[in-house]
This record gives C-alpha cells, sequence and structure tokens, in this order.
C-alpha cells in the first residue's frame, strides 16, 4: 500500500483561485470578451458570496497577466476591463521563467530559432512599405558608428520586433517578441565579455541587413534560413563560447 500522505488544511486565503477561476470560465464560455466590463467589485462580492479581499487579490492577478486594464473613477467608464493580452505581459511572464531556469537554454534558443525562421517567412510574404521603413529605421540605428553595446542591443531588439510584426499575425509576433526580450539580458552578457566588440557588431549588422533584404525582395525561403542561422550562429558562436559560467560538463548552466 502506497504511503498515506497527511492531510493539510486548504489554506483560506486561496479563495482568491476560486475568484480567478470563475472569471477564467467566463471568458472561456464566450460571456466576457476584449473590451467588456467586468461587474463591479460590490456586485462581484455579491454574485460569488465572498469577500471583496479576495475580488481584489484576483483582480490584480489579472491585470498583472494582461488580462485587465483598471480604470480609475466613479463614473460608467471605471471599472476593469478586458483587455487584450499585450505582449508585455507574455514577455515578462517567460522572461522570469527563462530566469528561474525552469526552461534550459538550448531549449529557449532552440524555439527562438523557430520563430524567428517562421516571422521572417510571414514578413517576407506580407510586408508592407510601413513595415520596411520601421526595419529600415533599426538597421540605420544599428549601423551607426560609435554605438555602446547596450545601445546596439536596444535597437537589435527592435528590428526582431519590427520584423515578426511585418508578419501581421499578432500571435506569432508576440511570442517571437517575448522570446526575443526575455533573451535580451544574456545577449547583452555576451557582448559585454566580447573582447573584440566592433567585428561582431559589423557580422551581426551584415546578417540584418541581409535578412532585410530578403524580405524586401519577398523571398520567404531565404529570409527564413538566414534569420534562424541569424540567431543559431550567434548563440553557437558568440553567447555559448563567451560564458563564464559553462558547466565542465558542457551542459549549459542557463545564467540568465
Ligand atoms: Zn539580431
Amino acid at each position: 500500500m502506497a504511503e498515506a500522505t497527511a492531510w493539510e488544511p486548504v489554506p483560506r486565503s486561496r479563495t482568491f483561485e476560486l475568484v480567478l477561476a470563475r472569471i477564467e470560465e467566463q471568458i472561456l464560455a464566450g460571456n466576457l470578451q476584449v473590451g467588456d466590463r467586468l461587474p463591479p467589485e460590490r456586485e462581484l462580492v455579491e454574485l460569488l458570496g465572498v469577500s471583496r479581499a479576495a475580488i481584489r487579490e484576483a483582480l490584480r492577478v489579472l491585470e498583472a497577466q494582461g488580462v485587465l486594464r483598471s480604470k480609475v473613477g466613479t463614473g460608467p467608464s471605471s471599472g476593469s476591463v478586458i483587455a487584450a493580452m499585450p505582449s508585455a505581459g507574455l514577455t515578462q511572464l517567460l522572461r522570469l521563467h527563462i530566469a528561474l531556469a525552469n526552461f534550459p537554454l538550448a531549449d529557449v534558443i532552440e524555439a527562438r530559432a523557430t520563430l524567428e525562421r517562421a516571422s521572417a517567412r510571414l514578413a517576407a510574404e506580407r510586408a508592407g512599405e510601413e513595415d520596411l521603413a520601421r526595419m529600415r529605421e533599426h538597421l540605420e540605428k544599428m549601423d551607426a558608428a560609435g554605438l555602446t553595446r547596450e545601445s546596439f542591443n536596444d535597437h537589435d531588439t527592435d528590428f526582431h520586433v519590427a520584423l515578426a510584426e511585418a508578419g501581421g499575425n499578432r500571435f506569432m509576433a508576440d511570442m517571437t517578441i517575448a522570446v526575443r526580450n526575455a533573451v535580451r539580458h544574456t545577449l547583452l552578457s555576451a557582448f559585454h565579455r566580447l573582447p573584440e566588440w566592433e567585428p561582431v557588431a559589423s557580422r551581426l549588422r551584415s546578417e540584418h541587413h541581409a535578412i532585410y533584404e530578403a524580405v524586401a525582395a519577398g523571398d520567404a525561403d531565404l529570409a527564413g534560413h538566414l534569420a534562424e542561422s541569424h540567431v543559431r550562429d550567434f548563440h553557437q558562436d558568440i553567447a555559448l563560447r563567451t560564458r563564464a559560467d559553462r558547466d565542465p560538463s558542457g551542459r549549459d548552466v542557463p545564467k540568465l
């Protein structure tokens, strides 16, 4: 017989999780959609038979997840509104989980390479003039002489965000952006460990230009291939080689 597991009392402070579950049910059932207003706190207290504190805690969690936006005031437009999940919420969540090493770095790189390839393919098929102009803007900023490693990394991130958005698929773009943002710090640390920055910067510049050219020419195969290689090669040649915290077994110790 299996060892008996002791019974633990249910913590009373967990009521807010039940409130969360109720709100989630309404969203999944389609009763609450983007732009809809939640019933006022007072009404939720009555509807759900819980304390005001539990309602407030649940609303705070949903706000942090980017699902709710609260509008201050007392008029008809005040209260909590269901918001479309912005990439910021997703980015924050992924960044924390990656930082906590819940995902091995190799898995993160593989996912990022795959996402960037798919995003670049979509961009080559769908990018409009405005999208291309936005990508060019970030390329030009990266081309500026005497850029610090921090600024380069910022424009590099912005270029990848513009590339992902040019594909026109919001979900793909948000995931690509979230993963790129999540590795922002790892990349910057790698930049700082490089003894010689300029040769690397110029290699990255020309890779970005090549991706842009393939997207502008509408060549999805080439754009996808270049974007994936850009991510894989960087991590292989630079980020991993310059890692100070490499495990002697050869396994990566994620330390983002
Ligand atoms: Zn890049």
